[in-house]
């Protein structure tokens, strides 16, 4: 039995990733894949949680991926704490955690994008221009490094986890997409890794987000009119100090497509900004 306290081996080189995997795969044994950009919380966690449950072996990766941040700022921004997210993954009894260095990503001359159309040309494929081309890039590299047989995803980042799994089908990855809930914290602000840049002040303002999306979804429920309710949020949202709100889409769960009314199986998306840091969340209604 392996000891559930041993921290896991940090892996920076692609060769050495596959000299494990490859015996792992000999053994016939299931290989988890859980991409992360680090900063590491209760939401990953989650994650390594569902694929410690599922697979013989969990590879865990921290990469924080410059191709899929349209905005320098951003990605200089971005919390960073490699060390803190080791000690948070020691408990799971994980069998690596892969942290490439760059140039095993995108070596000299790479030249390669992945895009997936259609689902990409709504919401965050808007506002943040090329993002998912560069989440579909480096996950079908993580996927092929990996040699995963199972990835876990958060349903935090719905869109994403759409786009992951039509990637995988597309290019008939053999690896099977999970998507799991996600995690909250005690008031409902959603956990991202963003929520460290909120200030004190910002952070007890920024539970506003899922307050309101609740409502919206209530509403529905009481068979109230989706422009009505959005109307009220939007301003509700702008009154409590959110600077932005940059979508509130109500949209079918499975192709992303916008809907004035909850018809099929459907979810209420949103994304804004409060105190320069950007909010997404999504709900089912
Ligand atoms: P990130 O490090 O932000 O790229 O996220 C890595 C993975 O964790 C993605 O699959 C996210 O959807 C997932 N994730 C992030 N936040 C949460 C959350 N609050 N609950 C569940 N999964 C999450």
């Amino acid at each position: 039995m392996k000891d559930a306290v041993t921290p896991p081996p940090i892996v920076r080189q692609l060769a050495e990733l596959r000299a494990m995997t490859a015996g792992w795969h000999l053994a016939q044994e299931s290989v988890g894949v859980v991409p992360t950009m680090g900063a590491l919380h209760d939401g990953h966690l989650s994650l390594v949680a569902a694929a410690k449950k599922l697979c013989d072996r969990v590879i865990v990766t921290i990469f924080v991926n410059p191709k899929q941040f349209n905005n320098p700022e951003d990605l200089a921004n971005y919390p960073r704490t490699e060390a803190e997210d080791a000690k948070k993954l020691a408990r799971f009894g994980i069998d690596a955690v892969y942290v490439p260095e760059p140039d095993q990503i995108y070596p000299n001359g790479f030249s390669t994008t992945v895009s997936v159309a259609g689902l990409t040309d709504v919401m965050d494929g808007v506002h943040r221009p090329g993002h998912f081309d560069g989440v579909a890039t480096v996950v079908t590299k993580l996927f092929t490094q990996s040699t995963a047989t199972d990835a876990f995803f958060g349903e935090k980042d719905f869109q994403q986890l759409q786009v992951v799994k039509r990637l995988a089908r597309d290019l008939d990855l053999q690896i099977t997409v999970h998507g799991c809930p996600t995690i909250r914290d005690i008031d409902g602000l959603a956990l991202s890794s963003r929520n460290l840049l909120l200030s004190d002040r910002a952070r007890t303002k920024a539970c506003r987000l899922f307050e309101e999306m609740e409502k919206i979804a209530e509403g529905l429920n009481a068979g109230e009119a989706f422009e009505d309710l959005h109307a009220a949020a939007v301003k509700a949202l702008e009154t409590a100090g959110f600077t932005k709100v940059e979508y509130l889409d109500l949209r079918a769960a499975d192709d992303l497509t916008e809907l004035a009314a909850p018809t099929r199986e459907a979810r209420l998306f949103a994304a804004a900004w409060l105190a320069g840091v950007r909010l997404i969340d999504n709900i089912a209604v």
